[in-house]
């Protein structure tokens, strides 16, 4: 039987280093970090995310405001807004809300965000930073899984990884993040369940990270006995909250899985709340502190 790889334990701890990090800011420098959420449109999913990011900015004392748009916003009144908190020395990070609208293409529109103030890592400049291994903001989710690996303190070199999809934000980028710690990586997406072949992968996977968004997707008994499972996936159904994996099977062969709720995603915004007090400290020159 799989122990629980709570994501809950570590966002605890980042939490509180970040935590003292606002307070010294507010006691040396009078300054309170501040991350300002976009959001376009009223998705159901997108709101609750939103009221998360709420919760958790106002215990840590970070500043936390949501501008709302309409459904039909264009490309140029949401680039205009962007240049405005760009341009605005009193917000230090800006976080857009997927899904946009069916007119706006987000690929396009992260690269109006001052890569400065891209806490969520989502820039071009800040994506293309980490395949050449240099710092700068990452996105927050695939950065979570690398916690949750690191935290399991196991040497990862030339582990067999399998991850099951490739979007900008989350599968690719964190099939580059892999890479760069030498695990032999497989990246999985929709051609591959097409051919029929996503079990095959997934069989040989020591490591295995599942985003996608479609519950139940990857069977318990593909997973290969004392595997780590993360699953990324939220998926709500008959108002509860699923992964992409076959929970109770998976748990029965892994070593480690995350569950869902509860593993990727506190840890997620952790890591955001952590970026916006790293933002603010740039934005006063001071890094290295
Ligand atoms: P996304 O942009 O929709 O990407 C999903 C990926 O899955 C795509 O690369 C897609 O490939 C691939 N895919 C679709 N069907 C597949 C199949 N049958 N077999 C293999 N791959 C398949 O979603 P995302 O933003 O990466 O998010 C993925 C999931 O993670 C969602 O459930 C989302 O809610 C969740 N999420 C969680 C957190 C967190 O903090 N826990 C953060 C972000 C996202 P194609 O493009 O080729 O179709």
């Amino acid at each position: 039987m799989a122990n629980l790889l709570l994501g809950k334990t570590i966002a605890e701890q980042i939490n509180q280093q970040v935590s003292r990090e606002v307070a010294q800011l507010r006691e040396r420098y009078n300054v309170q970090p501040v991350l300002c959420a976009i959001q376009v449109g009223d998705d159901k999913e997108s709101t609750l995310y939103l009221d998360f990011q709420g919760k958790v900015a106002q215990r840590l004392n970070i500043g936390y405001l949501v501008k709302s748009l309409p459904k039909q916003t264009t490309k140029q009144e949401l680039i205009a807004l962007i240049k405005q908190l760009n341009d605005d020395p009193k917000i230090n990070g800006i976080i857009l809300q997927l899904p946009l609208p069916a007119q706006l293409d987000p690929n396009e529109i992260r690269g109006s965000l001052n890569p400065a103030k891209d806490v969520e890592g989502v820039h071009p400049e800040n994506l293309g930073n980490i395949i050449l291994k240099r710092k700068g903001f990452a996105p927050c989710t695939a950065c979570a899984v690398m916690e949750l690996l690191k935290s399991l303190n196991i040497d990862l070199y030339g582990k067999e990884a399998v991850v099951v999809g490739h979007s900008e934000i989350v599968g690719k980028p964190l099939a580059v993040m892999l890479l760069n710690e030498l695990v032999t990586t497989t990246v999985c997406h929709i051609a591959t369940g097409k051919r029929g072949v996503l079990a095959e992968h997934v069989k040989r996977a020591e490591i295995l990270i599942v985003a996608v968004g479609k519950p139940n997707l990857i069977k318990g008994d593909w997973i290969k006995p004392g595997a780590i499972v993360i699953d990324v996936g939220i998926n709500c159904i008959e108002q509860k909250i699923v992964g992409d994996v076959e929970f109770e099977p998976a748990e029965k062969k892994a070593s480690f899985i995350t569950p869902v709720p509860g593993g990727v995603g506190p840890v997620t915004v952790a890591l955001l709340m952590q970026n916006v007090t790293q933002a603010a400290k740039a934005q006063l020159n001071l890094d290295g502190e």
